[in-house]
């Protein structure tokens, strides 16, 4: 029994068509037929219907064969059209087998109908199949080619039969040259045999294998793919091929890697914030201790004058020690918020190192370390060597690598000092006699937060963040910072930076630190200042040294009293109540350009200094401030020896 026949019959004769139809089912078909006589009434069917077969007469009086024949293949659909005709002669049967009919029959002899329809629906069939295989093969084979993978398909034995365009895009050989070679030629020799030998293992026992590796392109470029390998098997289950996908995940690969640098770093940066912390929290608590704690006691020994100065040197030592590590944090958080701007000046090498020379002199005092000799070894015209640079930046450096040098230097020499690198560059070099630094930790100072392990290093605590903030402002200054060591023997830290020489300028005779009360009798100074504490202190200071002292706390009023007083100097706080020390100053200026006015304040970072320097000020003196600090500013600028 076969399946139901649909039957498109082409035929004019009703008696034929039924003689037709019952010679079908005699052979055991169950026919759905419809019949037709003209093209128009065959058009309509083939649109309407799908078709098993047509069978089709000849010669009819509105119709031919052929003319159907054509209509069929027109309408796409690759159905057996057998003619089955009276009348046909071997002439048209050859023609219409030629224009492309199944086969033909004459309506006397259809014993061969039956056969012929099978061996016709069967060949229908299998080009059917045919069709759709290469349909899909067409379709398999645009995709492989267009894949955005990489395919490569090797033989059993691992030599190359196939690989797509992509493959030649990323990896540069073309398939005539990939053909017939191993998949090693992409081998960058960077994953171990393992890695290999697993591969193998996994995809001969027919499973799949992924993972990522980095490969060699043809012109040595190493890429990483992220790579599946599966084996292909036949209907038998043996392995003919094998095919590899891969896709070039460099790029991703990049991103991942920066990305783990970022959080590393972020996690490195958190470490060292939070040990940072823990460090100056312990920093500060150690000076606060000191101060609380001396501070009562000065109290309940109020009548004992020995201990009143003891207890008093402590705290002052204290006090200045927590200052440095206030300096510091302040500079570090300026400098890391990008607001310390370079203001380039004239700089006279001579004055930065006489205050290095002060500076120092003052701080050997107080920290006990007199005994170090000191040089500073300036070069032999830096009183006439006048370059612009940002002066205050150039002094921050020296003194955070002096102060290094004396925080880690027992005994022996500590020199500072300057030669000529080339036209654009000084060399400024700061060596001491101290312990050195160890080699494995020499990579690591500048960096921030740094200090070495404190087991090695008892002479002093640090902060971690001086030779950071020095290679930091070496950098502003278009310099570079490095250092020579010998532990045990001492280190040497040089620094550069790009100078420009400006005309000198005659140079003022240094003055002398030595305080005689006649010598200051018949100045008056201006004391600008809204704190109560300080003018008592300035008061007492000032008037101990012989000067008349005139005292407001207000901006304007010392702008009125600047104009109507005979005032040398005037030392002008920043933050007043009314208007700004900036804006006093700008005022008084404006009446008497060649009154001297210091800037005194509690604004102490780099910046604060640049920016009276800026502005109408002559000098900067940073609060706290004592009679060493001040006596020289004082003498320089009213021109006295
Ligand atoms: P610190 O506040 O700890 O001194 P720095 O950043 O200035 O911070 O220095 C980092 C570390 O480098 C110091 O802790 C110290 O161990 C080492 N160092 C810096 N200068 C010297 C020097 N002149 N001699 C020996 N060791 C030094």
């Amino acid at each position: 029994m076969h399946d139901k026949l649909r039957i498109l019959l082409v035929e004019d004769s009703e008696d034929d068509a039924m003689l037709l139809l019952h010679h079908l089912r005699k052979g055991g078909y169950t026919i759905d037929y419809k019949r037709v006589e003209t093209a128009e009434s065959m058009a309509v069917l083939l649109k309407e219907d799908e078709w098993d077969i047509v069978l089709s007469d000849y010669v009819m009086p509105h119709f031919n064969g052929l003319d159907a024949l054509m209509m069929l293949k027109e309408s796409g659909h690759d159905v057996p059209f057998i003619i089955i005709s009276g009348t046909i002669g071997e002439e048209i049967a050859v023609e219409a087998m030629k224009s492309g009919a199944h086969d033909y029959l004459m309506k006397d002899h259809l014993t061969r109908l039956i056969p012929a329809i099978e061996r016709e629906l069967r060949e229908a069939k299998s080009r059917a199949e045919r069709k759709q295989a290469e349909n899909q093969l067409r379709i398999l084979s645009r995709a492989v080619d267009q894949s955005p993978a990489m395919i490569l398909i090797t033989d059993t034995d691992g030599a190359i039969d196939y690989v797509n365009p992509k493959f030649t895009e990323v990896t540069g050989y073309s398939s005539m040259e990939a053909i017939g070679k191993n998949p090693r030629i992409l081998n960058s020799g960077k994953m171990a045999e393992s890695f290999f030998k697993e591969m193998w293992e996994t995809i001969s026992t027919r499973k799949t294998w992924s993972n990522e590796m980095i490969n060699k392109k043809k012109n040595g470029v190493l890429y990483w793919a992220s790579t599946s390998i599966s084996p292909i098997v036949d209907k038998n289950g043996i392995i003919t091929h094998y095919v590899g996908l891969s896709e070039d995940i460099s790029e991703k690969k990049k991103i991942e890697e920066e990305l783990i640098i970022a959080k590393e770093r972020a996690e490195e940066s958190d470490r060292m914030k939070t040990a940072f912390l823990h460090n100056i929290s312990h920093e500060i608590r150690t000076p606060m201790n000191s101060i609380v704690g001396f501070s009562d006691l000065l109290v309940s020994n109020f009548d004992n004058k020995e201990n009143l100065e003891q207890f008093s040197q402590i705290i002052k030592q204290r006090s200045s020690d927590l200052l440095e590590i206030i300096n510091s944090i302040l500079d570090i958080a300026t400098i890391e918020s990008g607001q310390l701007p370079v203001r380039l000046g004239n700089c006279n090498l001579q004055d930065v190192f006489e205050d290095l020379s002060h500076f120092f002199g003052e701080y050997q005092q107080r920290t006990g370390k007199q005994s170090i000799e000191f040089i500073i070894n300036s070069l032999p015209v830096a009183s006439d060597f006048v370059i612009r640079t940002d002066a205050v930046k150039l002094k921050q450096i020296f003194i955070n690598l002096i102060t290094n040098a004396f925080k880690y230097t027992k005994s022996g020499r500590i020199e500072a000092g300057c030669k000529l690198e080339d036209d654009y560059h000084l060399q400024f070099y700061v060596s001491d006699t101290g312990i050195g630094i160890p080699k494995d930790a020499q990579k690591s100072i500048f960096e921030r937060f740094v200090k070495l392990n404190p087991e090695h290093y008892t002479l002093q605590d640090g902060t971690g963040l001086g030779l950071s903030i020095v290679k930091e402002l070496t950098e502003m200054l278009g310099g570079t910072v490095w250092f020579e060591s010998e532990p045990g023997k001492g280190s040497t830290f040089f620094f550069n930076i790009a100078y420009e020489m400006v005309l000198s300028t005659p140079h003022p005779k240094s003055a002398s630190t030595d305080s005689k009360n006649e010598l200051f009798k018949n100045y008056t100074i201006l004391v600008v200042e809204d704190d109560p504490g300080n003018t008592l202190f300035l008061n007492h200071l000032l008037s101990g040294l012989g000067f008349t002292v005139v005292y407001t706390q207000s901006g304007m009023e010392a702008v009125d009293l600047a104009s109507k007083l005979p005032i040398d100097l005037v030392l002008m706080d920043i933050a007043l109540p009314d208007i700004s020390g900036y804006e006093a100053t700008r005022l008084i200026k404006e009446q008497n350009q060649n009154l001297k006015i210091i800037a005194q304040t509690a604004y102490a970072t780099q910046e604060d200094i640049q920016k009276s320097f800026d502005s109408a000020f002559d000098d900067h003196i940073s609060k706290p401030y004592n009679l060493n600090k001040l006596l020289p500013i004082l003498k320089k600028h009213l021109k006295l020896k």
